[in-house]
């Protein structure tokens, strides 16, 4: 009985309603901690598995050496390689194909490389309006690597004391 009268009277001092605008008012004037994306951004880490990239060497060779480990080790075989001997004997992809589609992001394929020739970028904002847009051929994959080198190089400084 006390209880249901207890209830009641809550009800109609509308304790509840009061109760929520103390909390709306408690938070009103504390500093906001809303990320206002995309004009802000939260830190990312030196780690973070987007947009793939094939990278060069400065004399702008490939690293690439066509050792197949990362389609071996791409547990969605997301990549595809074909490959060719040159002239000089050494050899090189003729065909390097990432589908971004099967693609899970796990860094295996990063992992794998005895060269740091594929390696995932900061890049995450990107899209595709249809499937093939998210089909990155060896020339797309290098051009990434080409525009995003300096971050690559400096992301993997950063980070080769923990490996
Ligand atoms: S990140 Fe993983 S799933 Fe994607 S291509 Fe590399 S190995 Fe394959
Ligand atoms: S990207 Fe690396 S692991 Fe993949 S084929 Fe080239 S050298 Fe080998």
């Amino acid at each position: 009985m006390f209880q249901r009268i207890r209830e009641f009277l809550n009800s109609l001092l509308l304790k509840e309603l009061f109760q929520g605008l103390a909390l709306t008012g408690k938070y009103l004037f504390k500093p906001k901690i809303t990320v206002q994306y995309p004009e802000e951004k939260t830190p990312m880490s030196p780690r973070f598995r987007g947009l793939h990239a094939l990278r060069r060497y400065p004399n702008g060779e490939e690293r690439c050496i066509a050792c197949k480990l990362c389609e071996a080790v791409c547990p969605a075989m997301a990549i595809s390689i074909e490959s060719d001997q040159r002239e000089d004997g050494s050899r090189r992809t003729t065909r390097y194909d990432i589908d971004l589609t099967k693609c899970i992001f796990c860094g295996f394929c990063e992992e794998a490389c005895p060269v740091d020739a594929i390696v995932e970028t900061h890049i995450h904002e990107y899209h595709g309006e249809k499937r093939g847009d998210l089909y990155f051929t060896k020339d797309m994959l290098l051009a990434v690597g080409d525009r995003y080198e300096n971050e690559i190089a400096a992301n993997k400084s950063a980070d080769a004391k923990y490996k």
